[in-house]
């Protein structure tokens, strides 16, 4: 085995969650030798990232918009609503991959490397990355976003759902949008299997991100999800395909599964997983984007002041298994699912929601919730999954 270099830390994927690990170790005065390995680091816009919080926001300086007003529909009920303790907030993965490198290409123990990995093992004392070029590089740990870790075993994975969806973001000479207002969930009501809605970040009047997301067990053909966002603009909108410019198309698929918590990749315990390999989505709504920060965060932390791992924090327990019951009814039913969500966005205030989900919510909150909801599909959830 020809070694190419060595380092302290490999990050071995630079999305999202190997980034943002560099990014607080640069800042944190991380002083050993990183190497970030990714197959590409053009500054791609290809994810908007959205997240809400009632703290300031990470990547301030590059946030590309805020909301204070969600609107959602379901079925004959919709609602416009000033989020009073949360703001919604996107950042573009251009934005964020231009602004980590600009950082770490001022540290001169940052190095990083445009290179396909092949491989990740461990032996006694170090971490290997092989790469397609046939070249190893070693170190004490690496960091992994890139593949789920090998003992995962797809049987022990409940309820193994994905959110796709499709956008578009469009430029129109009509000034139809208000961009003080986003949409979280526009409902179709018919949609089987599973659920679907639309999703709608509007940027200014004239430019919006317009996503058609299904919650399912498979993904569509990409002409299904165009035809839905066609309809809507024509519908909502009065917009035809002659009427408006598509600029970019985003699509993404993201788990929404309970799966075991494996923090190492393979049966060493120097490579570590990060980000959604390494499990760190919320299954019932895919937002991951503020738990690989606070992941990241309390990680390099921990490797600058004592060069220790810590592991993710995990959900409580209760959460998790209000996240098991609702997979199921998601799973189970589309009918169901959609009055579950009628009956949640017409019973409570969006905040307490996103507090909910968030996970943020004492437990009596969480009783208000599951109280203002049909009870029956979460019983029939609790018996399947308890007996
Ligand atoms: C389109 C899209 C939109 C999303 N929007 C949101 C959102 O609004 N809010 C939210 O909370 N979450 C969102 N998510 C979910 C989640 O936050 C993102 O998927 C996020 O990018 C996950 O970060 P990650 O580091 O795990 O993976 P990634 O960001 O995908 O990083 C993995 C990196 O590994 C590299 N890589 C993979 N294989 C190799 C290889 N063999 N060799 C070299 N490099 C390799 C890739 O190039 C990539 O840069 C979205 C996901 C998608 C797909």
């Amino acid at each position: 085995m020809k070694i190419e270099a060595t380092y302290d830390i490999i990050i071995a994927g630079g999305g999202l969650s190997g980034l943002s690990l560099a990014w607080y170790l640069a800042k944190g005065g991380y002083d050993k030798q990183v190497l970030v390995v990714d197959s590409t680091f053009a500054p791609v816009n290809n994810k908007t990232w959205c997240f809400w919080t009632n703290q300031p926001p990470p990547f301030l300086h590059i946030l590309y918009r805020k909301w204070e007003k969600a609107r959602v529909s379901v079925s004959d009920y919709e609602t416009f609503q000033n989020l009073n303790e949360f703001n919604y907030y996107c950042i573009r993965s251009s934005d964020f991959k231009e602004c980590v490198l600009k950082e770490l290409r001022q540290h001169k123990n940052f190095h990083l490397a445009e290179e396909n990995i092949l491989d990740l093992s461990s032996n006694k004392d170090k971490a290997i990355l092989l790469t397609k070029n046939g070249k190893h590089y070693l170190a004490d740990y690496i960091f992994q976003s890139i593949k789920p870790p090998q003992q995962l075993d797809p049987s022990e994975v409940e309820y193994s759902l994905v959110q796709h969806f499709l956008g578009y973001e469009i430029k129109t000479n009509n000034r139809i949008f208000d961009p003080e207002t986003f949409t979280l969930m526009d409902f179709e009501n018919n949609f089987s299997p599973g659920i679907g809605f639309i999703y709608v970040l509007p940027f200014s009047p004239q430019h919006a991100l317009i996503e058609f997301t299904v919650f399912s067990k498979s993904v569509l053909a990409k002409t299904e999800y165009k035809q839905r966002i066609a309809l809507y603009l024509q519908q909502n909108f009065k917009l035809d395909e002659k009427d408006y410019e598509v600029k970019r198309q985003e699509y993404g698929e993201i788990p929404m599964e309970i799966r075991p918590h494996i923090p190492f990749y393979n049966d060493g315990t120097n490579i570590v997983n990060l980000g959604t390999v390494g499990g760190q989505t919320k299954p019932t709504t895919g937002y991951t984007f503020l738990r690989i920060q606070d992941y990241t965060q309390q990680l390099s932390q921990s490797l600058i002041t004592d060069n220790r791992l810590v592991p993710p924090p995990q959900s409580p327990k209760r959460f998790r298994y209000y996240d098991l019951w609702l997979l199921h009814i998601l799973s189970t039913s589309s009918e169901e699912s959609l009055l579950l969500f009628k009956s949640l966005f017409k019973n409570n205030k969006l905040d307490e929601i996103l507090r909910f989900l968030g996970e943020d919510s004492s437990f009596f909150q969480d009783l208000k919730i599951m109280s203002s909801v049909p009870s029956r599909p979460f019983l029939k959830a609790i018996w399947k999954n308890f007996f």
